[in-house]
């Protein structure tokens, strides 16, 4: 089946929920991928931060063959070692207590949202209310869609569930203003990713955490996107001091395979109880020694220095760009290998233009060039990209 067969096949059964390029991906090797055609593109969009250690990995390749010829799932109500050892690692790098591991970043949040409430149940507080910010993005479950502050991803699926209210992000004083009595978490990605690259200001995520302390509200902080070395540490969060009561972790956590996870204080973990919350694949072996594998190659092949090297490199390369081109780009901004370049214009037909000429990356909040590529690449991966962008933005 050619490339046209299989975009009308698809076109015709699955659901029409994605605004595609008309091109069909078939492999990947490194920081690159290749389509149908055997065209090749560097990957700065890893599948939108998942793919933290490129493609075709052997170590992560390995893990998962292995895992497979061994055992694939079982059922929650058994022990396994690869569960039981990424509970450990994910618990350690978080300096949490308690893990759970799910099926993708939307269960990771919304199983936060359970077990917040579920703690100001436990503690005879009247207590509902979760915080969260705008430009923000935490998913496309109810609840999640309903913690997501951006009107487009909720409407028309109204009536969404109650207990959620939105602040600007950045902006101390209007969360002071936001909580009460009634809140009982306060729900933030450290750097908006689908927002915009949005980076917290200094003091913002402390001033967080304090409102949080004296309030008794919970503290979630959402770094399935911006975790996982994304940024140069294992979490934004430790750029800035700051330990949330829950963490919520997905994209990168497997490289690619399907997984998410919240991580928890014992004092907040501890009101789950048997049968309080589950899931029949969240957790299961594959996945669970897909991740062990990629935390032991961020860790041996020190992804997180990379991610911090790489980041500064490409962040002075992309001011050179603004620098030449200041009637396009206006900012840009960014943590580690977590990098936007806003536009003065609307990005997309410059994401085309890239695509064309062998590279991919997105656009997000309309005007926000986003580069989330793998945490392996290195400076000649940067130089490729850089040139690439040049090439386009000249001929804008
Ligand atoms: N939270 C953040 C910060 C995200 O960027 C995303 C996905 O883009 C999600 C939650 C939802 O994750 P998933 O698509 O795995 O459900």
């Amino acid at each position: 089946m050619d490339a046209k067969q299989i975009i009308a096949r698809d076109n015709k059964y699955y659901l029409h929920v994605y605004a595609r390029y008309p091109v069909v991906m078939s492999h990947g090797e490194g920081p690159y991928v290749y389509d149908s055609g055997g065209k090749k593109y560097l990957d700065f969009l890893a599948g939108i931060a998942v793919n933290v250690v490129g493609h075709a990995h052997p170590g992560l390749v390995g893990a998962i063959a292995e895992q497979a010829s061994r055992l694939i799932h079982c059922s929650n109500l058994y022990y396994t070692a690869e569960q039981a050892e990424l509970a450990e690692s994910l618990a350690k790098l978080s300096g949490l207590d308690r893990v759970f591991i799910t099926n993708s970043g939307a269960e990771a949040n919304e199983g936060a949202i359970k077990l917040a409430r579920k703690y100001a149940k436990t503690l005879g507080r009247d207590r509902v209310q979760i915080i969260s910010a705008e430009q923000g993005f935490h998913g496309r479950t109810l609840a999640t869609v309903t913690a997501t502050a951006q009107p487009k991803y909720q409407h028309g699926f109204e009536p969404l569930p109650q207990g959620f209210s939105y602040v600007p992000f950045n902006d101390l004083m209007a969360l002071r203003q936001a909580v009460s009595g009634q809140t009982c978490a306060i729900m933030l990605e450290p750097i908006q990713g689908e927002g915009g690259i949005n980076i917290p200001d200094d003091g913002y995520l402390a001033g967080v955490r304090e409102i949080c302390d004296t309030s008794g509200a919970l503290l979630i902080l959402d770094e399935i996107q911006s975790g996982m070395g994304r940024t140069g540490k294992m979490f934004a969060s430790q750029h800035y001091g700051v330990k949330p009561d829950i963490m919520t972790v997905a994209k990168g956590l497997a490289g690619g395979v399907p997984i998410g996870a919240f991580m928890a204080t014992e004092k907040v973990a501890g009101v789950f109880q048997p049968g309080d919350h589950g899931s029949t694949f969240g957790g299961n072996p594959l996945a669970c020694a897909a991740a062990n594998a990629v935390l032991d190659i961020i860790a041996t092949e020190g992804l997180e220095a990379n991610a911090c090297q790489m980041g500064e490199y490409m962040l002075s390369e992309l001011a050179g760009l603004k620098a030449k081109y200041p009637s396009l780009i206006t900012e840009v901004r960014g943590l580690g290998l977590m990098i936007g370049l806003k536009l003065t214009r609307p990005g997309k037909d410059i994401v085309a233009s890239v695509m064309e000429r062998g590279a991919l990356i997105n656009c997000t909040a309309g005007d926000v060039l986003r580069f989330v590529p793998p945490l392996i690449i290195k400076r000649r991966h940067v130089d490729e990209m850089i040139a690439i962008l040049d090439e386009v933005l000249a001929a804008v």
